[in-house]
């Protein structure tokens, strides 16, 4: 895979994460094009947080092959790390310093000059909407211009891709929206491309130019969200999704009730 010479910018072939007895991630293979909004969708205990734990540098694979904008995250972890940047589902802001300094830190930590900083600090402010509030500590913050910070911070560095885990939990349905709009105004303008996972398919649907469905650590469908639609014959991507993964639900259900009836027999 060479993979800066191509149009893809996340390779992944055969990837597979074992924990002891556990397959977390077991064979999976995609590829993410520059440019591109892609979505991993699963329920929980899918593997997702694994996979892009994978991607992020965090932990290694077992096995499979990986690259970052054609850097290999294990071998060539510094280029692979300076290609991205993440946004975790837990909060990671100082809510002691402002939001311009929370900026500012980051750019530091990744050896950004001073006036360069400046410059990309008012322009990501300005992008996500929080210029005026930028001398504020971030404990005055609402939940929403939060979340707006550390995606403005998670850009900081000028990253290639953004990863987002879950971004949008905990936030009300307007805020959701801004967020997303926001999310879509810096992919087209910066180019970054998204990865991102959620629960709510309705925003997949909307957002996303692909999804790969997760279930089991395997990948089970992946396309655009309106070919996931015609392939399921359904008519949406959450009838989609339910479609695809509702069997293993349903067989878990199944296997409970059937426990259930076997301990209530021996009971007896
Ligand atoms: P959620 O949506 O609930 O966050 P997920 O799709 O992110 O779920 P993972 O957290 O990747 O799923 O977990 C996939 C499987 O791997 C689960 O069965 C989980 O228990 C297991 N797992 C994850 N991390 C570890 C670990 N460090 N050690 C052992 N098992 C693990």
């Amino acid at each position: 895979m060479e993979g800066q010479k191509r149009n893809a910018i996340i390779e992944v072939e055969g990837l597979t994460k074992k924990f002891g007895e556990i397959t977390a991630v077991d064979d999976i293979s995609f590829s993410v094009k520059r440019g591109e909004i892609f979505a991993f969708l699963g329920p929980n205990g899918a593997g997702k947080t694994t996979a892009i734990s994978m991607l992020t540098t965090l932990i290694k694979p077992t096995s499979g092959k990986l690259l970052i904008n054609g850097y290999d995250p294990v071998s060539e972890q510094d280029a692979a790390r300076r290609s991205f940047g993440i946004v975790f589902q837990d909060p990671s802001l100082d809510h002691e310093l402002t939001g311009h300094e929370n900026m500012d830190i980051h750019g530091i930590l990744y050896n950004m000059p001073k006036k360069v900083r400046k410059e990309r600090i008012e322009t990501l402010l300005n992008l996500v909407e929080l210029q005026k509030r930028k001398d504020d500590q971030v404990k005055k913050y609402s939940g929403g211009m939060k979340r707006r910070l550390e995606i403005a911070r998670g850009l900081m560095h000028l990253p290639q891709i953004l990863f987002l885990d879950e971004p949008t939990l905990g936030l009300d349905p307007q805020t959701r929206n801004l967020l997303w709009d926001h999310i879509r105004e810096l992919n087209r303008k910066e180019n970054v491309t998204v990865f991102l996972t959620t629960h709510i398919m309705e925003e997949a649907e909307r957002v996303a130019d692909r999804v790969a469905v997760i279930d089991y650590g395997k990948i089970i469908d992946q396309g655009s969200p309106r070919e996931l639609v015609e392939r399921t014959g359904t008519s949406s991507l959450e009838e989609a999704f339910l479609d695809l993964t509702g069997r293993t639900i349903r067989e878990e259900k199944a296997e409970t009730m059937t426990q259930m009836m076997s301990s209530h027999m021996r009971r007896r």
